[in-house]
């Protein structure tokens, strides 16, 4: 069913200590929200990071995986090793990962295919390009992203989908999608998935925003009706600001 989440993708941020430290700060806020709390520590402290928040209502979760099971790919993390490690859920297509590491809706799709394999619930995330918004291009470019990574899936596993809108332009730069974008665009995500799996599956899929998502922005984006939650950058490395927006619901 959806369900309003806030996650934060620390992306590669924080050392062994600097994580112990911010999971301790966590471990101290309380949670006045009906929000999911999520948080995505690097690869290295994720272990660290289920061990210290498994008998908290925080959960850990991973930046990324290969979609291979396992083999030759120097550098690279398996569904099952994330598995290994207590994580359920895996964020796949950050704008960074399609813009410095090549990756593509066709490679999404077979990530997102290797994930819901293994019982892993995917944070699915994409948006549009400065250019594409300044063109008014920005729903094509949408469409075209869900529909190439996300629709050769059946209805079913959509229970285990969770999107992530995250305009490109307001990722880092202070730069917020207004209230009314986000809304604009989340019901238009929506209405494409209503043309594809219909209305049930529309409305019980999470759509969170992300993109200079802070304690000052949230509550306002967070009233809109397809707006679902958030997944948050630069706000999520201090638990105050986190925990904020957490209970800005
Ligand atoms: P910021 O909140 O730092 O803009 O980052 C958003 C983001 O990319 C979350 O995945």
């Amino acid at each position: 069913m959806r369900k309003n989440i806030v996650a934060g993708n620390w992306k590669m941020n924080n050392d062994l200590v600097q994580t112990a430290s911010l999971l301790n700060d966590l471990q101290a806020k309380e949670k006045t929200s009906n929000a999911e709390v999520m948080v995505a520590p690097t690869f290295t402290n994720l272990y660290l990071a289920y061990e210290t928040l498994k008998t908290s209502s925080i959960e850990v979760i991973a930046q990324n995986m290969h979609f291979a099971e396992s083999g030759a790919y120097t550098g690279e993390i398996s569904a099952s090793m994330l598995k290994s490690v207590g994580i359920k859920t895996v964020i796949l297509g950050h704008s960074e990962r399609r813009e410095y590491f090549n990756e593509t809706d066709e490679s999404l799709a077979k990530k997102v295919d290797t994930a819901l394999a293994h019982d892993l619930r995917v944070i699915f995330c994409f948006g549009e390009v400065l250019a594409d918004r300044k063109s008014d291009n920005q729903e094509a470019v949408v469409e075209s992203q869900i529909s190439n990574a996300l629709f050769h899936l059946n209805a079913d596993a959509f229970k285990n989908i969770v999107l992530a809108y995250e305009p490109v332009w307001a990722i880092g730069t202070g730069e917020t999608a207004s209230p009314e974008q986000a809304q604009d665009m989340h019901a238009f995500i929506r209405k494409t998935l209503a043309t594809k799996y219909g209305s049930d599956v529309a409305n019980s899929v999470s759509i969170l925003y992300g993109g200079s998502c802070k304690p000052g922005n949230a509550k306002e984006i967070f009233s809109k009706p397809d707006v679902d939650g958030g997944l948050i950058g630069g706000a999520a490395l201090n638990a105050d600001d986190f925990f904020a927006i957490v209970n800005a619901f």
